[in-house]
């Protein structure tokens, strides 16, 4: 017998699968359709050959100021408590980033770096500054600070990660990672971080665990639009939709392609404990890749004599058989094209939601959030 559902997901990653578990709640019945053979999307994890636990698409630390956010997800998994560290691997030896008043006394000495600091603080608080806000400091110290820290952090990373230097990026995007004007050395600040115990991919079974939620996988091109209506599989649907995936890919490109960057992963194992200094170590000045991390080191996984790590080589996403777009990229002219994009989908009245649909570059809190406040 033909089941009617309410609402149909496409996409079981963070954004599909909140979707899901949240009409669930409300008593919907859902079909979620994904196109991988697995669920969970980006956040998927899974034991190498060597029985480290790896994340497939690149590093997830979870990290959250919102508490129904975190009550949300903890209904479905434990935390290990995990504050992410991260250090840039310079000429001279490693610094913390973000950039902090630590950083800043190793690369000035002590007594310039206490001058230093008191004119932080007098000009930007006791917070954080952005590198491009420091470099324009009137202060001949402190664009000069500004300047050591762009050209060490973040010049060459962002050439690697986005192709273009950081002043011609969306601020935004290196506003993530400020000028910290504490010594606080973790990466992310929020009240709520860690790694789910037993996985991404166990928490990701757990939120699609019920007897309203039905999860297909390996259901490539699920969804077609024609003349006002939605097809699911072929068959027009009378259930509303959830879209999570990329809108120009759902339109068959029709107003052109919107940019993304992508990564290619080089996963290494290595018969050591240890292989490096902290979960993930930025090459802000030299290497082909972004950044090596170092799984173990942030799930916190016990594992003897042997570690898994994994190099980041980012580049422009072109659509290709395999590819996977991991980055949206903000400019006034994708966000235009986005623009029309969406206006065809509100059409057919398909709710967007997440990194691809929504074309934004969500923290995996953010993604949660959006779709609490969509489909409340
Ligand atoms: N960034 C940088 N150097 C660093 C870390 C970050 O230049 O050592 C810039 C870079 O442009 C990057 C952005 O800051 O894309 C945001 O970094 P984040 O670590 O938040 O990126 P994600 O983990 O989302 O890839």
């Amino acid at each position: 017998m033909k089941i009617n559902y309410d609402y149909t997901v496409i996409g079981a990653g963070l954004a599909g699968m909140t979707a899901a578990r949240l009409l669930a709640d409300q008593g919907k019945r859902v079909l979620v359709i994904e196109k991988l053979q697995h669920i969970g999307g980006s956040i998927y994890d899974h034991k190498d050959e060597s029985g480290v636990l790896v994340h497939k698409y690149g590093p997830h630390i979870f990290h959250t100021n919102h508490k129904e956010v975190f009550d949300f997800l903890s209904r479905f998994t434990e935390w290990n408590g995990y504050s992410h560290k991260v250090v840039a691997k310079l000429e001279k030896g490693e610094i913390p980033v973000p950039f902090n008043l630590t950083a800043l006394e190793e690369v000035y000495g002590k007594e310039k770096a206490a001058r230093i600091t008191a004119k932080l603080k007098d000009e930007f608080g006791t917070d954080t500054v952005s590198v491009m806000k420091l470099r324009e400091s009137s202060d001949s110290e402190l664009s000069e600070l500004g300047e050591y820290v762009y050209q060490n952090i973040f010049l060459y990373y962002t050439m690697k990660q986005w192709g273009k230097k950081p002043s011609e990026i969306d601020p935004k995007t290196t506003e993530r990672v400020p000028v910290r004007l504490s010594r606080d050395d973790r990466y992310f600040t929020d009240v709520y971080q860690g790694l789910p115990t037993a996985g991404y991919t166990e928490m990701a079974r757990r939120m699609l665990d019920s007897e309203l939620i039905t999860v297909k996988t390996g259901c490539e091109n699920a969804i077609a639009l024609k003349d006002g209506k939605i097809y699911i599989c072929g068959e027009e649907t009378s259930s509303k939709v959830v879209y999570t995936g990329e809108l120009d890919r759902l339109m068959g490109y029709r107003f052109g392609k919107l940019p993304y960057r992508t990564l290619d992963f080089v996963f290494e194992t290595h018969n050591v404990d240890s292989y490096q200094s902290a979960a993930t170590v930025n090459y802000t000045v030299s290497e082909d890749f972004t950044r090596i991390s170092e799984f173990k080191k942030m799930t916190l996984q016990k594992v003897d004599g042997v570690t898994t790590v994994m190099k980041e080589y980012p580049r422009q996403y072109e659509g290709k058989e395999g590819e996977i777009p991991y980055y949206p990229v903000a400019n006034p002219e994708s966000a235009a094209l986005y623009a029309k994009y969406r206006k065809e989908a509100e059409k057919y009245g398909l709710i967007l939601l997440g990194r691809l649909a929504e074309y934004k570059y969500y923290n995996m809190d953010a993604v949660v959030k959006r779709a609490m406040e969509l489909l409340k």
